[in-house]
């Protein structure tokens, strides 16, 4: 069995990233690393940010591997992601502003609450019809083994999920999180948050890159 360390503190992505993965693989998460890092977005690209959290873990991670044995079983990957949303409307905004997007305005680089972010898209939309309203969630996963990370190579695989869709004129629904009361994926009239999760994590931006994942490690023997 393969172990993946995921490099997220957002319980509603880990959720999301270990049922669209299932069982076949054991998880550690941050939790189980108190001493972790906190890694900056600094990057102006989901790549960019998922390589930084992903190569920032590793070389955090890759000393400890003798003691790291004993808690993981068959090969280790540090697997870090980078999402976010982009209206066509907004030039691409919040993009991988996303979620300090509402404390973009007090100069904060502290994440705003949803709630926040949710009300400055609707207000920057104001007048703008459903037809012009496109946008897409992206997602980047970014993979590093941690033998390799061991051997002093932090080159990551990465993996990008897209999905298509529109912003609500209100929100609507009460599941997921972030902008899933906004988000009318293509093909749908109703929001991510009213479809719920099992049709999210069928289609979903991160549904997407976790299936490009899953192909990639599935070919790596246990
Ligand atoms: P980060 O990847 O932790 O920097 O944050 C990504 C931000 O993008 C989240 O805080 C949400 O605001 C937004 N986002 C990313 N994925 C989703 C999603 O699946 N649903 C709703 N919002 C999302």
């Amino acid at each position: 069995m393969k172990t993946l360390i995921v490099a997220t503190r957002n319980r509603h992505k880990l959720s999301e990233i270990t049922t669209v993965l299932g069982e076949q693989y054991q998880y550690l998460t941050l939790a189980d690393f108190p001493g972790a890092p906190e890694v900056a977005e600094l990057r102006d690209t989901f790549e960019g940010n998922a390589t930084l959290k992903a190569v920032e873990l590793a070389r955090w991670l890759a000393p400890s591997i003798t003691e790291l044995s004993f808690r993981v079983s068959g090969q280790t990957f540090i697997v870090a992601e980078d999402s976010g949303l982009e209206v066509d409307a907004l030039g691409g905004a919040p993009g991988v502003y996303s979620a300090r997007f509402a404390a973009l305005d007090s100069g904060q680089t502290t994440n705003s609450p949803d709630a926040a972010n949710n009300a400055k898209l609707l207000r920057l939309l104001i007048g703008v019809p459903m037809s012009k309203r496109t946008a897409r969630f992206r997602c980047v996963i970014a993979v590093v083994s941690l033998a390799q990370a061991q051997a002093g190579q932090f080159d990551p695989v990465c993996f990008e999920g897209v999905c298509e869709g529109r912003i609500a004129l209100e929100p609507r629904g009460t599941a997921g999180f972030g902008y899933d009361p906004l988000f009318i994926p293509a093909g749908f009239d109703q929001t991510f948050a009213q479809l719920g999760q099992a049709i999210k994590n069928q289609i979903s931006h991160r549904a997407n890159a976790l299936a490009k994942l899953k192909s990639w490690l599935d070919e790596i023997p246990d």
